[in-house]
């Protein structure tokens, strides 16, 4: 996928100047995941759960090597093709490959934020492969030729009337049509094309080393089908995915779902392990499954201590949906596949900073994503780590460095700074507020008013 990070502000203006209705989607939306979440969580133990969820994930992350070759044995074992890509143009070199090794026509996708990482679908198409992404969420903003706007509901910032009208000009459905009759609309197309497409795609939650599987989970079923029905089904999967044995899935399995959307598991898990009639005793199933093990900077990412926890991340969506600033413009303005705090943190090292930026800025640092993120990632110190670095490597405006600069001058000067304090009180708020280095800032936040009394003459005073 392309990156378009350095327009977030320019996007995210003209998302809330230009489409309140977005604001108000996604609203409505993630606050019904963040009830939805706390219910689920209500009578168990969050912290102890979160703390061994942190300690399997660490440990698998900082062992990944060996974890990688025992599941490439195992999948290999059942008679899997595995294939590792450095780079998205890995990715698409081995799809190539497969599609024109078996003639593939045409691949029903299940919903895969690696693929959107990787551009796979505008490469495929590019083979003349024709690509329908079979979950709903999905297929909707395939129709609009968007990318999607969360991890978890790629279309929560559309509205009814939005899919509706999409679906009554593609589609034929009625102007008016129920949520019942769109969804049956999108049904029946999608039966047809499970099985007529040759290939199937999906991603993968998790990939146990211990056993070789690779576990799904979902809630329309498109993903069972996909990777069930067509004659390959080939699973994308990104290297921090790994678990080390099978007894930890089944937890992570409910606390990624509880964080996702509340629910106490997804309504389908799909265990796959290998192809239809392998040694997994498995009589049904795709003829041939090819497992691709992506890179594409984690290793990068894994190897630098200050960030390398991002990768516990199991893209859960809890952080994007508890925070202030994502509320405002959904996933678009971020101009990255993975939005919200997550896509703050993770696109500086999967990207570069340089590339990214300002994304390790557009954060409250409030630190809600830090409480909910059921891996204990610390989402604000990594901010602050890619904002030090932003600062240290002069990327930041010549004018926020030139203040911050005066400031730290002034702040480290107690008589100064008590002069500043008398000072400031003397100038008209109206001044202050236009004053270049402050105006963009004040444009839309309350400024503080000086009261021209130092801190120590407020505190003699008694005032808290
Ligand atoms: S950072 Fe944590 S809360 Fe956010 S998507 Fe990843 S696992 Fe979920």
């Amino acid at each position: 996928m392309e990156v378009h990070s350095g327009d977030y502000r320019a996007r995210a203006r003209r998302i809330i100047e230009e489409t309140p209705e977005v604001r108000e989607a996604v609203t409505a939306a993630t606050r019904t995941f963040v009830e939805h979440r706390l219910e689920a969580f209500a009578d168990l133990d969050e912290d102890a759960l979160s703390h061994w969820a942190e300690r399997v994930k660490s440990h698998a992350l900082t062992h990944l090597a060996d974890y990688l070759e025992e599941a490439e044995a195992r999948l290999v074992e059942r008679g899997a093709h595995v294939h590792w890509a450095e780079s998205a143009s890995d990715v698409h070199r081995i799809l190539e490959r497969i599609v024109r090794d078996n003639g593939v026509k045409k691949v029903v996708k299940a919903k895969s934020m690696l693929s959107e990482e990787v551009g796979l679908n505008p490469f495929l198409e590019s083979c003349g492969v024709e690509v329908l992404e079979t979950d709903l969420g999905e297929y909707i903003i395939q129709l609009f030729g968007e990318p999607p706007s969360h991890i978890v509901g790629p279309s929560i910032h559309r509205s009814l009337d939005d899919i509706r009208a999409i679906f009554h000009e593609r589609l034929g459905t009625p102007r008016d049509a129920s949520p019942e009759r769109l969804a049956a609309a999108a049904r029946e197309l999608l039966r047809n094309a499970f099985l007529t497409a040759e290939m199937g795609i999906s991603g993968g939650n998790f990939l146990v080393a211990e056993t070789g599987s690779i576990a799904l989970i979902e809630n329309e079923g498109n993903i069972r089908l996909s990777t069930s029905v067509p004659r390959i089904h080939v699973a994308l999967v990104g290297i921090e995915k790994v678990l080390p044995k099978w007894d930890d899935l089944s937890i992570f399995l409910q606390v990624t779902a509880k964080s996702a959307t509340g629910q106490p598991v997804g309504c389908f898990v799909s265990i796959i392990q290998g192809p239809g009639g392998s040694a997994a005793g498995e009589p049904d199933g795709p003829e041939e499954l090819h497992v691709v093990l992506v890179d594409n900077g984690r290793s990068r990412l894994l190897a630098d201590p200050e960030v390398w926890e991002a990768l516990r991340c199991v893209r859960c969506g809890a952080c994007l949906n508890i925070c202030p600033v994502y509320r405002q413009t959904g996933g678009h303005a971020y101009g990255y596949v993975y939005s919200g705090p997550i896509g703050a943190i993770l696109a500086p090292g999967l990207v570069g900073l340089e590339e990214t930026l300002p994304l390790p800025f557009a954060s409250t640092h409030c630190g809600a994503c830090k409480d909910v993120c059921p891996v204990r990632i610390p989402i604000p110190d990594l901010l602050h780590v890619w904002r030090k670095r932003a600062v240290e490597r002069g990327l930041t405006s010549g004018v926020e460095r030139s203040v911050l600069g005066l400031w730290a001058s002034v702040v480290t000067r107690p008589a100064l700074f008590g002069l500043a304090e008398k000072v400031a009180g003397l100038i008209p708020d109206q001044v202050v507020r236009h004053l270049p280095m402050l105006r963009e800032w004040s444009a839309g936040r309350e400024l503080p008013r000086a009261t021209g009394r130092t801190f120590r003459e407020l505190w003699d005073e008694g005032i808290e």
